[in-house]
């Protein structure tokens, strides 16, 4: 599986940068990764290959949406059969971007850590490979390969920082044991990488507990956040997360939902990047970072971006004011832009007299 995952751009981010009052700033931009334009299909590449040679022909996963996603749409180019269990209150793009694979989708009634809890017995159940619970090991490799090209897209070097999203916390502690491979091979050079990680204000368990110098994960019994991809209330993985961003002198911010629509909107103006909620956590922590001194500009930066847009916009409606129709005429447009020349929408005004 996977000929075509993964390598996706690391763009230099010069106009966010300035915004953020950073210095040097790049994106990973996993927003076109494919096929399912997340991370995820980094994880479900390594995790269906290894389903596939174990001689499963069945594959599974619980999901807060963007895995379901790619399960679905790998096990259909593969031509498995396939079971996707998400959380019965995921987004219409993350629900319609699995059924469009011809997937078994079963929505649950409650949280991702009771849809996760559900598919462990079922995997003790049925003779299925569930991606994120008995393929695990394998499925949490694949997500090395994110560190991997930065390094190499870099220049065979490893950024001064990092900004991780996090869930179950798999990513942040993967990207970490990659850049300590490269560095063990030679392939670059041993210099320190701070590892920062970002979650949502009210599903942040693993956030508080950096915030809070203590290890023991305190679980989130009802995730209550616009950032659905993010919501897992008892992080698997959250203990050793702690430890990759305490021991490389990262720290973990947790901005509210406004600030992450906020974060959303500013990548889309200074990049042209659309990003789901989870870009718009990571570009909102690591604007907290820059205020409480955490990050500055004398340091490169690199910003996990890891899924669409597409698939979340329900957040942004009723945000943006959009004009009434116009006639196609010029001189509706000649009385739109004089009308625009006395409102406060400053960039309309500048195109309409450049
Ligand atoms: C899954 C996911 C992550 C990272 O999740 P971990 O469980 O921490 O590995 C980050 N961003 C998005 C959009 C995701 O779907």
């Amino acid at each position: 599986m996977g000929e075509q995952v993964g390598y996706t751009p690391l763009i230099k981010a010069d106009r966010l940068a300035k915004a953020l009052g950073l210095g040097e700033v790049w994106l990973k931009n996993d927003t076109v990764n494919y096929p399912t334009l997340s991370f995820k299909d980094r994880v479900v590449s390594v995790a269906l290959s290894r389903s596939i040679e174990m001689g499963f022909d069945v594959v599974a996963c619980a999901s807060t949406g963007n895995l379901a996603n790619s399960v679905a749409a790998n096990a259909a180019a593969a031509g498995l059969t396939s079971f996707v269990f998400i959380p019965s209150d995921l987004e219409v793009g993350k629900v319609l971007g699995s059924l469009v694979y011809g997937t078994n989708v079963i929505p649950v009634d409650g949280t991702y850590d009771k849809v996760n809890r559900l598919c462990s017995e079922v995997a003790d159940k049925y003779n299925w490979a569930f991606a994120n619970v008995n393929i695990r090991p394998y499925y949490a490799e694949g997500s090395k390969t994110m560190a991997f090209e930065i390094a190499e897209q870099l220049g065979w070097r490893i950024p001064d920082n990092i900004v991780v999203p996090m869930a179950g916390g798999s990513l942040i502690t993967k990207i970490h044991k990659a850049f300590n491979e490269f560095r063990k091979l030679g392939l670059v050079e041993d210099t320190p990488c701070r590892i920062f990680g970002a979650q949502a204000e009210n599903c942040s368990p693993i956030v508080t507990a950096v915030k809070n110098g203590s290890d023991l994960i305190k679980p989130v019994e009802n995730p209550d956040t616009i950032v659905k991809s993010l919501a897992i209330g008892n992080p698997a993985d959250g203990f050793y997360a702690y430890h990759v961003m305490e021991s490389t002198g990262g720290y973990g911010e947790n901005p509210t939902d406004a600030e992450t629509v906020a974060g959303i909107k500013l990548l889309g103006e200074t990049e042209g990047i659309f990003a789901e909620t989870a870009g718009g956590v990571t570009v909102s922590a690591t604007k907290r970072l820059v205020e409480s001194g955490k990050l500055s500009k004398d340091s490169s930066v690199v910003l996990c971006i890891t899924g669409n847009g597409l698939k979340t916009r329900e957040v942004l409606e009723g945000t943006y004011h959009v004009h009434d129709a116009i006639q196609p005429t010029l001189s509706d447009v000649v009385g739109l832009m004089d009308s625009l020349k006395n409102s406060s929408n400053q960039k309309v005004e500048e195109a309409a007299w450049a």
